[in-house]
């Protein structure tokens, strides 16, 4: 039996959510497509690391894995990644499917933190073990806020279309940034992920992406397979929090949630059509994900740029990312 992931979607703000976002498109049709020519959109963001040693030496590898995240979000978010050339190979059997780029960028941001987090100006918005709610951290609205938990029993958690009220995204810290740098966080010899905790140590998740998976659902999305009702994956859903225009439209219809690394063919075939279990947005092994497609790319462009974030520098990030975070510079 193969692990899947496990990851929780919290859908209390879903139709408030919906509601506000078709009012919005019904004036910004035009939003369809994400259009790169004037850059991405920007997204500051601040990590919360709970349940980690705050020694000196560890802070210096935990911001090293903090930048290590986010190089590995941005790859992934401007279809920059490497492996994403596998989709050549692929793509013959996704008619209907076209490779997306959603356009959008994160910076883990440097200055005028929120009042009150005693972080220095220049300082990287990383906080250690402070968090009382890992739901929310109001006095970061306006960011995208990853809450990296140890021993958290899932493996992520995130809101449907999170309003950046200070609301979210929750990282099981086993799965945190790649192994490709020095891992500060994983228990060593441990080798399940659950309840109670505890980190895989057989290369499952292991590449970064359980946060491309949490931020996309922050950015809009469902799974491609479906269960945004119930939970019960079926045939007859969609795969995007919102309606027409905004709707997916080039994923297939999917019943079947995947792990591990699958073939294409019957194994991955439900609904009447190959599943695409190498999108972000199933349950495959980190590396054997590697695509949006473009109506996911729009989807999660547009609700950004509905929460007022912008390809231009002035507003909100200039002042909070004045580098662009292009090449987060770690200074201890
Ligand atoms: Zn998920």
């Amino acid at each position: 039996m193969e692990k899947f992931r496990q990851d929780i979607v919290w859908q209390q703000e879903y139709q408030k959510q919906k509601a506000a976002f078709q009012k919005y498109v019904q004036k910004t049709a035009s939003l369809k497509n994400p259009d790169c020519s004037n850059g991405p959109v920007i997204l500051p963001v601040a990590i919360h690391y709970q349940g980690v040693d705050v020694s000196e030496a560890n802070i210096g590898c935990l911001e090293t894995l903090a930048a290590n995240q986010i190089d590995i979000l941005n790859e992934d978010y401007s279809a920059t990644n490497t492996d994403i050339s596998e989709w050549a190979a692929v793509a013959d059997s996704f008619p209907n499917t076209v490779l997306g780029n959603p356009c959008i960028e994160f910076c883990l941001a440097t200055y005028n933190h929120p009042t009150g987090t005693g972080i220095a100006e220049g300082d990287l918005a990383i906080t250690y073990n402070e968090v009382t709610d890992t739901f929310f951290r109001a006095d970061w609205a306006g960011y995208i806020n990853l809450v990296v938990v140890k021993d958290y029993e899932n493996l992520g958690l995130s809101f449907v279309a999170g309003d950046f009220s200070g609301t979210t995204t929750i990282i099981n810290a086993c799965a945190f940034g790649s192994d490709d740098v020095p891992s500060c966080l994983s228990d060593a010899g441990a080798t399940t992920i659950g309840p109670g905790g505890g980190c895989f140590t057989d290369g499952i998740y292991n590449k970064g992406r359980t946060a491309t998976h949490e931020v996309g659902h922050y950015l809009g999305l469902f799974h491609v397979f479906c269960d945004e009702v119930d939970n019960q994956p079926d045939c007859t859903c969609d795969d995007s929090v919102f309606e027409a225009p905004f709707n997916i439209t080039d994923t297939p219809t999917s019943s079947e949630a995947h792990g591990g690394c699958p073939d294409l063919g019957p194994t991955t075939t439900s609904c009447g059509s190959q599943d695409l279990f190498m999108n972000f947005m199933d349950y495959v092994n980190d590396e054997c994900m590697y695509m949006f497609t473009s109506d996911q790319s729009t989807v999660m462009n547009s609700w950004a740029q509905f929460n007022t974030f912008t390809t231009d520098l002035p507003v909100p990030c200039e002042q909070i990312c004045p580098q662009r975070c292009l090449g987060v510079q770690i200074t201890r």
